[in-house]
């Protein structure tokens, strides 16, 4: 006997039998007390709105049915089976757990974005850190109607957990490295969590409904101040014994020429990583190189070479040579259907045309029909890519 059973148990036994019938008729439907109430009333004589909260209640702990709490109005009841058709037990979460602002989305079932927001990253504060994503999550699941604790929830950050010790590593988020940040995310939110570098996320978001949308092998590339990458197939993301497919940053650039060995020092510990090459910083650093003093970033340099300057013209083309070196090297092994690229240096409109010019020569194929584009969601892939972690 649970604590809410009535005094009468054969009336609230036919109450219950009444609203189970009801629901069976309109399984996809969702309904107010009152509503069901209006339609029970013809089964059980002069049952009220009380009566039937009260049998709601006892069958929501029963698991029979579920209760969402739309946002400023009543409370919604519909069976427990039959929610997942209306969007409530798909409702997904995604947080980018950056090194200076964390985001979270809420997306629904088609994908459409329900709620974001954006906070500070309290830096330096591994707990503050757990406690704010906590906070986030609770909040969106109740600004959706969502009940506290239904929503999956998938978290992107840099860096990756060791799949040996689950602790976090290779973040720049320093607090963060060497802590247990699923089990102690999980534990704090009471549900399974999954985790994804903001490669994955990326590579995830775009293989889902981006640019790389119904495509059978998508490889996601960042551009940006550092350099890496992620790959799916058929839609899921391919993480790998090691927890490190896709990081092909630090592999080295291929094919290289006299002037290009070693390379530039990473700080990975080796040289003449694709890193050292392809990031934001070394493309402004091969400019230096090449005797150029008038630009102090890629946008400049960029600028530069739409007005016709030499230098900076010439380290646009240096840069997509190697651009199309390194993807060749990762075509010749994976052979993505397309290969999307993000980050600051995605931007830059002619490496889509330029590259797969260049790609072909050293592709082992007499044809390349990969396609290289631009990534559809920006700055949101992160965080929706997160979202779509949480199956
Ligand atoms: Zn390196």
């Amino acid at each position: 006997m649970t604590r809410d059973m009535p005094a009468h148990p054969s009336r609230f036994e036919m109450l219950a039998d009444a609203i189970r019938r009801y629901l069976a008729m309109h399984p996809a439907s969702s309904d107010t007390v009152e509503g069901i109430a209006g339609w029970v009333v013809s089964a059980v004589a002069s049952a009220t709105a009380d009566e039937v909260r009260g049998a709601l209640s006892h069958l929501e702990a029963r698991g029979e049915v579920a209760v969402r709490h739309a946002a400023g109005g009543e409370p919604v009841y519909a069976r427990t089976d039959a929610m997942p058709a209306i969007g409530v037990e798909t409702l997904r979460i995604g947080v980018d757990l950056g090194g200076t602002k964390t985001e979270i989305v809420a997306l629904d079932a088609e994908g459409r974005e329900r709620v974001r927001r954006r906070e500070a990253t309290p830096r330096e504060d591994y707990e503050a850190i757990i406690a704010l994503v906590a906070r986030l999550v609770r909040d969106a699941e109740d600004a959706c109607g969502a009940r506290v604790g239904s929503a999956r929830v998938g978290i992107g950050t840099p860096g990756s957990l060791s799949p040996a010790t689950g602790l976090l590593r290779g973040s720049n988020s320093v607090c963060m490295n060497g802590m247990p940040v699923k089990r102690d995310l999980e534990q704090r939110l009471a549900r399974a969590v999954a985790l994804a570098n903001d490669a994955n996320c990326f590579t995830l978001s775009e293989a889902t409904d981006g640019a790389g949308r119904g495509a059978d092998v998508v490889f996601g590339v960042i551009l940006g101040t550092g350099v890496g990458g992620g790959l799916t197939v058929h839609g899921r993301l391919l993480e790998g014994c090691n927890a490190i497919a896709g990081e092909w940053g630090h592999n080295p650039l291929p094919w290289p020429r006299d002037d290009e060995r070693p390379g530039p020092d990473c700080f990975c510990g080796q040289t003449g990583c694709i890193e050292t090459w392809l990031s934001g910083p070394a493309l402004v650093r091969d400019y230096r190189h090449h005797g150029g003093t008038d630009c102090e970033s890629t946008q400049a340099i960029v600028a530069g070479a739409e007005q016709a300057d030499a230098r900076c013209e010439a380290t646009l083309a240096r840069y997509e040579e190697r651009l199309a070196r390194a993807l060749a090297h990762v075509v010749n092994i994976v052979d993505p259907d397309v290969i999307v690229l993000g980050g600051g240096l995605s931007n830059i409109a002619r490496w889509y045309r330029s590259v797969p010019g260049l790609w072909t020569r050293w592709i082992f194929s007499d044809r390349v029909d990969t396609k290289l584009v631009r990534n559809v969601h920006g700055d949101s892939s992160g965080v929706r890519g997160a979202a779509w972690l949480a199956r």
